[in-house]
């Protein structure tokens, strides 16, 4: 399943960095945006509620949106691929995970150098002033305000049209044109400026192993699909290359 020339590739590396998405917390339980939602929430789009135009629109939906998304992040746990990624991180002398994710699985399995394009869905923030929050009382029919300006708070996370924290692409791509190989792995490549992000290490001629049970624009131009679910294939990754 894993080809011999990635195992001595990965057996070689001194730096690695891997970019994730969704998919990756897809086999935890938690939704991936293009995954249909269920219950309650099934009739909306997540592209039509993540966008501060949403917000400003309804925002007791929004905010109602992201406690029913944040209270079944609390309720799920790490799976194998995340731990494989945490292992990895421990077996390569430079290692680096770029994710796009919101939940914190990557941190509850162990994984140390993260960094978040995306935000934390754990976190809130006002939507004014972007003052950070620890405590609020929900109110009925608005989300709660903000105890320093008064406007309503939001989850820490980017929405769609909203910029991403400072510097984060620019490090990654520094970080991705060092590498010996790129991991893109649960992510559908589609949403800027992350899906940049392994277009870069491709184009400096870095290998690119793209871990994802479907095709994505970029699958053509990596060296390599492994065609599986992450939870599936890193454990196996890290088995045949390392034994362990
Ligand atoms: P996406 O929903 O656009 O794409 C998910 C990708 O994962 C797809 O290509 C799909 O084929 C693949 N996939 C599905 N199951 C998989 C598995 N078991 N193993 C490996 N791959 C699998 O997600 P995206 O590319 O991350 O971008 C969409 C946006 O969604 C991001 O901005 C992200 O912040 C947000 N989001 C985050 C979470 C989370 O934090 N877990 C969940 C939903 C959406």
């Amino acid at each position: 399943m894993i080809p011999d020339s990635l195992i001595n590739l990965l057996r070689d590396a001194k730096r690695v960095a891997v970019l994730t998405g969704a998919g990756v917390s897809a086999e935890s339980g938690v939704p991936t945006f293009r995954d249909a939602q269920t219950g309650l929430w099934a009739k909306y789009d997540p592209q039509d509620l993540a966008t501060p135009q949403a917000f400003m629109a309804n925002p007791e939906l929004v905010w109602n949106w992201y406690a029913w998304r944040r209270d079944l992040a609390e309720q799920v746990s790490p799976n194998p691929g995340h731990y494989a990624l945490a292992k990895m991180e421990q077996l390569v002398p430079e290692f680096a995970t770029f994710t796009q994710n919101v939940d914190d699985l990557h941190d509850q399995a162990g994984s140390q150098n993260i960094t978040r394009f995306h935000g934390n869905l754990f976190g809130v923030k006002c939507f004014d002033n972007h003052h950070m929050i620890d405590n609020w009382r929900e109110l009925p029919g608005t989300p709660p305000t903000c105890p320093e300006c008064g406007s309503w708070l939001r989850p820490d996370v980017v929405w769609f049209g909203e910029a991403l924290p400072e510097n984060v692409i620019d490090h990654a791509v520094q970080v991705v044109r060092a590498a010996d190989v790129v991991f893109s792995i649960g992510t559908s490549s589609l949403v800027m400026p992350a899906a940049a992000v392994p277009v870069e290490a491709i184009n400096a001629g870095i290998p690119v192993i793209e871990i994802n049970p479907n095709a994505t624009p970029i699958s053509e131009h990596v060296a390599l699909t492994l065609r599986g679910k992450s939870g599936e294939v890193l454990p196996a990754l890290v088995e045949a290359v390392w034994g362990q």
